[in-house]
């Protein structure tokens, strides 16, 4: 298993408190960028496109979740989102939603509709990256740490 460098970085940039503690994490990921993270229930019309969304706007991080997802579930989600926020690269990113979800997404929070929102949904190398920081994030694994349960998870997610 290789921890691609940006990944890495993303990961020391706030390391995840262990073991993990979403409320802990939550605060020093918004203390390091100096934004607030609001989370929302995703709408119910847009559960069927995806599970979780981030949408940046006016100083927030917007993080929509499915609200079904628990525990476990909801950690690795919402942890996807903020992924997105250290390795997300490039605006405009709007992978796996569809027009009416985007627009529903971005009512809710009161941003026009040229916002991008990175929504969890997509198998891109991108995709791939912010799921192994999700990973890595609520297992408090670091790299190089593993477990052969972890690898077995790499395994399932086609990871080298
Ligand atoms: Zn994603």
């Amino acid at each position: 298993m290789r921890v691609p460098p940006s990944v890495a970085a993303a990961l020391n940039a706030v390391p995840p408190p262990h073991p993990f503690d979403l409320d802990l994490y939550l605060s020093l990921v918004q203390d390091a960028r100096g934004r607030r993270i609001l989370i929302h229930d995703l709408p119910r019309a847009a559960v069927a496109a995806v599970c979780g969304a981030w949408i940046p706007w006016e100083g927030v991080d917007h993080v929509f979740i499915d609200p079904a997802a628990d525990g476990l579930h909801r950690d690795h989600i919402i942890a996807h989102e903020i992924g997105h926020m250290f390795l997300d690269t490039t605006a405009g990113r709007n992978s796996g939603i569809d027009t009416t979800s985007l627009r529903l997404l971005l009512a809710t929070v009161g941003a026009p509709p040229t916002v991008a929102v990175a929504a969890r949904s997509g198998t891109d190398a991108h995709e791939r990256d912010v799921e192994l920081f999700a990973l890595l994030t609520v297992t408090g694994q670091a790299p190089p740490r593993q477990s052969s349960r972890i690898d077995r998870v790499f395994s399932a997610l086609d990871y080298p």
